[in-house]
């Protein structure tokens, strides 16, 4: 829902203080008249301007149509009768907003005409007034050419950029989904094969082992045997786990804090080496998100990344000198990036120092149980 304040056009680079005096000069021009008839149609054409003018933001549909009609008829009696032309900037404004091609067309057209009609028909009209605003009215006539396609197309390029980040964000659920579904398949077909196996193997042992001591010692060197291929095997499976590596990821860091004209300082070393690789493509991913965050929320000039390696963790510092955290509540981006370290027994914290600093930390756990012999 919109406040009533949205009457100010945004983003058309004037400042609001520009659109308020838009919408006071109409009753200047008004007072000038001589009669007070005139005076009251004239600030009765004024209210009703804007009161469709709010109704056309708040319309969809056919009554859109309706509202601009009778905007556009109320720009052509102030232009005729008072000489004041600045609706049609309001209107220009408003046409770039209507999504449909062929309404936004048909708008564009017949409000150029309508203006340029009424203006040309005010020159024999209006008195010196209208004159002495000349250079104003040819501002006012670029507005209505120019303005329209400028917020149809910033629009576009929104709608466009917001369908981009959609896609981003599911193809990266999606990529996380996918490596959870291998993991869970390679797991079943190499581990479950071989610990039933070994369940089988020790029943027969534990049968044997009175009867047929030899046989049963044959049994528990091949359970052993079982054991260490397994091992192997899930050994191999991690640190083949494909995805993106730290390294290529802190290249596109680098190139979106470059088009961001955002400073870069980098401590520490992007080449893992006791960190398994499903580990590595997690944080790549928390990684990239949080420098995306920096870039959209924090207006900050510097953005610090650290990434230190320590035989029991891994922790990643991304830093910035902009705003501080203003997130109240987390949005998708940082509550997918909690989702995807607690997949890694990993954590997330973020704090304020001139600015936000956002630590993540995955613990060495594969490795701290591989030392173990659990794996
Ligand atoms: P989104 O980016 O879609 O808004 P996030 O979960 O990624 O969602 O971020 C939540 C909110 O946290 C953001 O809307 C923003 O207000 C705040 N935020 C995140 N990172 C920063 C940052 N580096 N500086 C300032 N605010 C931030
Ligand atoms: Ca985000």
């Amino acid at each position: 829902m919109q406040n009533w304040y949205n009457i100010f056009p945004k983003n058309t680079g004037l400042s609001i203080y520009v659109w308020i005096i838009f919408c006071l000069l109409p009753f200047y021009f008004i007072f000038r008249s001589s009669s007070s008839t005139e005076i009251i149609f004239g600030i009765i054409m004024i209210l009703l301007f804007f009161l469709s003018y709010r109704l056309s933001f708040i319309s969809k549909s056919w009554p859109v149509y309706l509202w601009v009609g009778v905007e556009m008829a109320i720009s052509i009696i102030m232009t005729l009768f008072y000489g004041y032309v600045y609706f049609a900037l309001f209107l220009a404004f408003f046409i770039g907003n209507v999504q449909s091609k062929i309404g936004f067309f048909t708008l564009y057209i017949v409000h150029l005409l309508t203006t340029i009609i009424a203006v040309s028909l005010s020159f024999f009209t209006q008195n010196e007034l209208f004159f002495a605003q000349f250079p104003f009215i040819i501002i006012s006539i670029i507005g209505v050419i120019l303005l329209p396609f400028n917020t149809y197309n910033r629009n576009k390029r929104e709608k466009l950029e917001g369908q981009l980040e959609d896609a981003n964000k599911r193809i990266s659920q999606l990529m996380v989904i996918e490596e959870r579904q291998r993991i869970a398949r390679d797991l079943h077909d190499t581990l479950g094969q071989k610990l039933s196996l070994i369940g089988l193997k020790s029943d027969l042992a534990r049968k044997l082992i009175e009867k047929n001591p030899d046989s049963a010692k044959a049994e528990l060197s091949d359970i052993n045997q079982t054991a260490r291929t397994a091992l192997k095997e899930v050994r191999e499976m991690v640190s083949d786990m494909r995805g993106a590596k730290l390294e290529e990821e802190m290249i596109h860091i680098q190139q979106i804090l470059k088009a961001a004209e955002m400073e870069f300082q980098f401590d520490g070393n992007a080449q893992l080496k006791s960190t398994p690789l499903l580990v590595e493509n997690v944080v790549s991913m928390c990684l990239k998100e949080t420098v995306t965050n920096v870039v959209k929320h924090s207006q900050a000039k510097l953005c610090k990344v650290s990434i230190k390696e320590s035989p029991d963790e891994l922790r990643i510092i991304v830093q910035d000198d902009g705003v501080g955290f203003s997130g109240t509540s987390l949005g998708n981006g940082l509550r997918g990036i909690r989702e995807r370290l607690e997949f890694v027994n990993g954590s997330l914290e973020i704090s304020q120092a001139n600015g936000t600093i956002v630590v993540i930390k995955v613990p060495n756990a594969i490795k701290q149980k591989a030392k173990e012999g659990l794996i």
